[in-house]
């Protein structure tokens, strides 16, 4: 597959427009194959300091660049993305383990995302409004914030990270990313994208290396002013508090426990197509990822066996392979959480239907799979039905009534993607107004969110951004009001006038 082969066996730093080596580095492991794909740099403060020194100078220049100009780079990038699709998918399979398709959709998004940021360079709106005095203008523009800082996870190593640099460099900040150890293939090949683009250097640096060295460094960097963060909670949690004591504005999308409530009056057969996605897509391992089914009582038995049908017919294995619908589990620690959870889940009393297993048997052998899991008669208190699993792990809820339906659904501490299998369109508009997530879909699963919409969770799945749709704009930007007075005169506002 030469068009997969890397130029490189091990990647650097890109700093102000250098490729930079540092010393350590581990090894990026193909969770399909167990194979070595490449190495990663484990960088330390001092390259955060520096990726840091270059942005503050970059930035200055960058935010002065009309925002139509700094689009461009955007529209390049764009293109080059959309030329380069197929490698980029294919490197994103070998280092993710998510099926081609998946990762080909994700590429996508990432294109989805320059067109629509660069879109921004020519709106970029603030407002105008009357002023309280004669002769007196007064309007709010969006001005950037200044180098800002971003963190991503290993599950969409290019999707997520376009929604946060793209606006952030088109409102004219600078940035330095850095993106999860398991996966920095897709960091690599878009900072030469950017590289190609034209972009100026220093508006973007990568710099790769653990969490704790490299993202920790970031999070206490005074040069930094914004960190926008997707992962865990635990980490997310310790983030924001950091940030907190500094006053730095953070951003921070996480976890979720979503669910897929199947009424009595639904299609099931369109239902169970929408749970197999959901559920079993990148093995699960999506914030979105449908790990409930609330289902009336009346259509469980029927909607469990054909599930188990459909199940059957997965198949499992490398993803390269154009014929597997199920890729592996990213590493050896997340399969050992899903396991932990199928006992947990066994020893709460739930019903084990299908799955349950890791594979071992010939090619599996050599990565991390696990079998598509369904367990059933599961109650909304138990650990299975709300805490996140990061696997192809699914729990059966029953339900009485819709009103029960949309409890359960709100029951958990997370507030990312849910959604309803309905024919009843009093329950759709019932239901998208009083499900607490940040996405709702109806006749469809928890995943497939488009670009050009707001992406994010309430209660715990995050503190109230949003990535992605203009809303991203607002954590890469401050709002400035300006007054300009053309009375010539010193017009006094908020006393008493005559
Ligand atoms: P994670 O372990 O929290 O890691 C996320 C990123 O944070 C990685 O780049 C990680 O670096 C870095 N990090 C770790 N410790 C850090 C520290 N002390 N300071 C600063 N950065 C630190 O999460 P993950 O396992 O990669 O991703 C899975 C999680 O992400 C799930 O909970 C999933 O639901 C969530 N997620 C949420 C969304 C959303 O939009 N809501 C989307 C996708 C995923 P290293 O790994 O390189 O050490």
């Amino acid at each position: 597959m030469a068009e997969t082969v890397l130029d490189v066996k091990k990647l650097a730093n890109f700093i102000n427009g250098e490729w930079l080596h540092v010393n350590e580095s581990a090894p990026v492991i193909n969770p399909a194959t167990g194979e070595r794909v490449i190495e990663v740099p484990l960088s330390t403060k001092a390259n955060v300091d520096e990726a840091v020194e270059a942005a503050e100078k970059a930035q200055k220049e960058w935010a002065l660049v009309p925002a139509p100009q700094r689009a461009e780079v955007l529209f390049q990038v764009g293109n080059i993305m959309k030329e380069r699709k197929e490698r980029l998918g294919k490197l994103l399979t070998m280092e993710n383990g998510k099926v081609l398709e998946e990762a080909l959709g994700e590429v996508q998004e990432g294109i989805d995302m320059a067109f629509y940021m660069a879109g921004e360079g020519r709106r970029l709106f603030g407002q105008t409004t009357p002023a309280e005095l004669k002769d007196k203008f007064a309007m709010s523009v969006r001005a950037p914030i200044g180098v800002v800082g971003i963190i991503t996870p290993w599950n969409f190593p290019i999707a997520i990270a376009t929604w946060k640099s793209f606006p952030a460099i088109v409102a004219g900040n600078a940035v330095v990313w850095k993106p999860a150890t398991e996966t920095p293939i897709m960091a690599y090949e878009m900072a030469k994208i950017f590289e190609e683009a034209g972009l100026p250097k220093g508006v973007l640096n990568v710099v790769f290396g653990s969490g704790s060295a490299v993202g920790d460094a970031m999070v206490h960097h005074d040069g930094i002013r914004v960190i926008s963060f997707t992962g865990s909670n635990d980490i997310g949690r310790n983030i924001a508090s950091d940030c907190g004591r500094q006053l730095k504005k953070v951003s921070l999308e996480m976890g979720g426990k979503n669910a897929v409530i199947v009424m009595d009056d639904a299609d099931l057969n369109l239902a169970v197509e929408g749970i197999i996605w959901s559920a079993f897509g990148t093995s699960g391992q999506r914030c979105t990822a449908c790990s409930r089914v609330i289902v009336h009582e009346d259509v469980k038995e029927e909607l469990e066996k054909r599930l188990l049908t459909e199940m059957k017919k997965l198949t499992i294995g490398n993803g390269l392979d154009k014929s597997i619908k199920v890729g592996p589990i990213i590493n050896k620690s997340g399969m050992e959480k899903i396991k932990k959870y199928i006992e947990i889940g066994r020893s709460e009393g739930a019903k084990l239907l299908a799955g349950g297993y890791e594979l071992k048997d010939g090619e599996h052998g050599n990565g991390y799979y696990f079998a598509p899991t369904l367990f059933t008669d599961a109650t909304s208190s138990m650990r299975i039905a709300q805490e996140e699993i990061f696997g192809p792990v699914v729990s059966l809820i029953p339900v009485k009534n819709f009103e029960e339906a949309i409890d359960v659904n709100n029951s958990v501490t997370y507030g990312l993607s849910s959604s309803i299998f309905t024919a009843d369109v009093n329950r759709v508009f019932q239901a998208q107004r009083d499900l607490d997530t940040g996405i709702v879909y109806v006749n469809a699963g928890t995943t497939g969110a488009e670009i050009h919409l707001p992406f994010g969770g309430t209660k715990g799945t995050g503190n109230g951004h949003r990535d992605s749709g203009v809303q991203a704009l607002d954590v890469f930007t401050e709002w400035k009001a300006v007054y300009v007075d053309f009375s010539g005169k010193l017009q006094r506002a908020q006393i008493d006038v005559e």
